[in-house]
């Protein structure tokens, strides 16, 4: 009897055997039912066998194989192979997390169609006699004469012939008269001209067009509002006359309903999908599918979507290459760009990484050669230049409530031309911290290492890295005395600042609490774009992706304490948020200005900001972490652990530690406490270990892995953080 190797979601890495008397090859990527324990699981078989390694009278039978979805195809089921192994992550996980929701559920999807079906004759129809159905049942008969006349009706078209049609079709179908099938859409694309090029969006379509069946990592290095998009948008005009799908990654915060509706406004016949964790489960199962199909020619999505599987992939794009959101956090910590740049070569067709600030490790693969630049240095709407970068120093100017006097009047002038502005500052909230005057405690949390944020309008303190919440305190805890204050600033003391200053503006704050409610971002995008608000306040939300044709003025605050932040990638985060915050100014033909308040004002980040010189910057960064030995001169793994108690996360860590084998090629770092110590109640430690071959890390990694699963834990949570971004 054929046994089959069946990838389930749990946490082993191993493959599961049953028997399955009906398993042919063909059933490889299909799902599966089986019995686990006491219950049954979905999974998805990976091979069909004639042996086993495990004594045949254990093994069970399973239970049902799915035919309800084809079976996921070998070149992404390789993929997934790929990333169980190099993020060392059990497969039966890899696997199932790849699929949506509806598809990991034990029971067979019931697919409410996704395409249209119609009713056609059968053979049997056509030549049926149809002298039993009386003459006064007029419905059937001219139902008959339709399908004679045309072949076939779609059942809207049917209801609107008459309300007893679905039921007569349905007859038809018994008889075995008609049968239900799908349409497909007509292959032609309409794809709506876009503007006149310049020459060096052309440069950068004709030199990827002119490889386009190939495997090359491009990146497409050009500057906020030269026009990315648009070389997007013309090369999968390309690769629809070609019939290919082109997948395209966005950030988390990117995948706005203005970037869908772009892309739906230039391909207005072509099917595309977007896929992405805010859809429902129908949604996300019917993208998916249409993606599987092939039917869906443009993928639209966040770092998920990296694993949709595409028949007929030509193309790969990740736009805001160097965005934190492509890195998945938890489980499979897997970043989406990378996979993205293994999958491009595994189908042998091009990848673009697009950015305005590339990750350093990209645009170190660019100058060595690996990947292929190219570049866009000006901004591509008529008139429209990059705006004017000042910093005020505010060590000598007047800083009343967080706000500058140079910012102030500027947000004046700006108000007068009925102009609108962004004051930027990444912390929402009222202040960051709430201190006694008298005894300088502070509140903390008590399951974070962090500070509770002030959110003062709620009365509560808040922990952003938990969610704790508790009221505000009346006097303090420490010392009795009421003299308690909120110190710093946040974006709700901001406003409030501003709304003090200037009572006639109409002011908006945009952060995660002011957008929470379903729609609430929307809703105030549209209120910025009619121009119903002068000044804007808010976090990073405000950053990426948006042209905000009206907005003239953007004022920077509290930038400084990442340009001495200890994480070493703290420099070019913050080079990269500035750059596309200040983007948002001066997008059309109103000349921009940008403000930074900082007490650095020489600092050479702030000089490389001000001459919107990228490269001037990244090279010293990368002479910095050259000298330093960080990425992307050495590649790492993180080897994390978190215990309710810091000496079980440190122990955990130490015997790891003592079961590798010392080389000159992989260095092995002492166990230390994670930069956050605790998070939600545990403790947390890691261990670096770093090489600067990443063939030698992957050997190293995969040796120790096999020895890591053997330890005792004790209390020990942990997980190998391959490539990792925080620490
Ligand atoms: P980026 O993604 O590089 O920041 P976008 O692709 O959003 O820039 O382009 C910025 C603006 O320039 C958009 O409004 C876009 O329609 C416009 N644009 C792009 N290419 C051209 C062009 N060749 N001529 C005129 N406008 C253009
Ligand atoms: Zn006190
Ligand atoms: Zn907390």
């Amino acid at each position: 009897m054929p046994i089959i190797r069946v990838a389930l979601d749990v946490p082993v890495a191993t493959l599961f055997d049953y028997f399955a008397s009906d398993a042919t090859a063909q059933d490889v990527g299909a799902r599966v039912q089986v019995p686990f324990g006491r219950k049954l699981m979905t999974g998805v078989i990976m091979e069909v066998s004639a042996s086993s390694s495990v004594s045949l009278d254990k093994l069970k039978s399973a239970t049902h194989i799915f035919h309800d979805v084809p079976p996921l195809p070998t070149a992404l089921l390789d993929l997934l192979k790929f990333c169980s192994n190099y993020y060392h992550h059990p497969l039966g996980e890899v696997v199932m997390n790849a699929l949506p929701g509806r598809l990991r559920s034990i029971k067979p999807l019931v697919q409410k169609s996704t395409t249209t079906l119609q009713f056609r004759f059968t053979d049997a129809g056509r030549t049926a006699d149809t002298s039993s159905i009386p003459a006064r049942n007029i419905v059937q008969n001219r139902l008959l004469a339709r399908l004679r006349d045309s072949g076939a009706i779609s059942r809207e078209e049917a209801k609107q012939f008459s309300p007893h049609a679905p039921k007569a079709l349905q007859k038809f179908v018994t008889l075995g008269w008609v049968k239900e099938v799908p349409v497909y859409p007509a292959s032609f694309t309409k794809t709506v001209s876009g503007p006149t090029l310049n020459i060096e969006q052309e440069n950068a379509i004709t030199a990827i067009a002119a490889e386009i069946g190939e495997f090359n990592a491009w990146l497409l290095h050009g500057i906020t509002g030269s026009g990315k998009t648009e070389v997007y948008l013309q090369l999968i005009t390309l690769l629809l006359l070609q019939g290919r799908q082109t997948l395209v990654l966005v950030p988390e915060i990117n995948l706005t309903p203005q970037l869908e509706a772009v892309f739906r406004a230039r391909f207005p016949t072509t099917l595309l999908v977007c896929l992405h964790s805010k859809l429902n489960a129908s949604e996300r199962v019917n993208g998916w599918l249409q993606a599987q199909q092939g039917e869906a020619k443009i993928i639209l999505g966040t770092r998920l979507a990296v694993f949709a599987p595409l028949p007929r992939l030509g193309l790969i794009i990740v736009d805001e290459e160097q965005d934190g959101s492509f890195k998945q956090q938890d489980g499979l910590r897997y970043s989406a760009r990378d996979v993205a740049i293994f999958r491009a070569k595994q189908a042998n067709v091009p990848v673009i990484l697009g950015s305005a600030t590339p990750s350093l490790e990209s645009y170190y693969n660019a100058i060595n050669g690996r990947y292929r630049m190219l570049r866009l240095t000006s901004r591509a709407v008529k008139n429209a230049v990059l705006p004017t970068i000042h910093c005020v120093d505010t060590r000598i100017a007047k800083n009343s409530d967080g706000l500058s006097k140079p910012l102030v009047m500027a947000l004046k002038k700006c108000l007068a031309r009925n102009q609108q502005s962004l004051i930027f500052l990444n912390r929402r909230g009222y202040a960051p911290v709430l201190l006694c005057k008298s005894c300088s405690w502070t509140a903390t949390c008590h399951r974070c290492t962090s500070r509770l944020v002030v959110h003062l309008r709620e009365k509560q303190l808040r922990c952003h890295h938990c969610g704790h919440q508790e009221h505000f305190p009346s006097a303090c805890p420490m010392c009795g005395d009421q003299d308690i204050a909120p110190f710093g600033h946040g974006t709700q003391r901001v406003e409030a600042t501003l709304t003090e200053c200037f009572p006639n503006a109409r002011i908006l704050r945009i952060d995660r609490d002011s957008t929470r409610l379903k729609d609430g971002w929307q809703r105030m995008l549209k209120d910025i774009y009619e121009r119903r608000v002068d000044i804007l306040v808010g976090t990073q939300i405000l950053a990426k992706g948006h042209d905000f044709p009206n907005l003239s003025l953007v004022g920077i605050l509290n930038s400084d304490a990442s340009l001495f932040s200890t994480d070493f990638r703290a420099a070019e985060r913050l080079f990269a948020q500035l750059m596309q915050v200040a983007g948002r100014a001066g997008r059309s033909d109103i000349a921009g200005e940008v403000l930074i308040q900082t007490e650095f004002p020489n600092h050479p980040l702030y000089h490389a900001l001000r001459r919107h010189d990228y490269d001037t910057l990244a090279q010293m960064l990368l002479t910095e972490r050259k000298m330093a030995g960080f990425p992307p001169f050495v590649y790492q793994a993180l080897l994390r652990a978190e215990a309710p108690q810091i000496s079980d996360a440190l122990d955990f860590l130490a015997n790891a530690a003592a079961m590798t084998e010392s080389s000159r090629e992989v260095e092995v770092f002492d166990p230390v406490p994670a930069q956050m110590a605790r998070l939600k109640g545990l403790e947390r430690a890691h261990l670096l270990v770093q090489s600067s071959s990443r063939k030698r890390l992957r050997e190293f990694l995969a040796a120790w892995h096999i020895k890591l699963v053997t330890l005792p834990v004790r209390k020990v949570r942990w997980t190998l953080d391959v490539d990792p971004q925080e620490f």
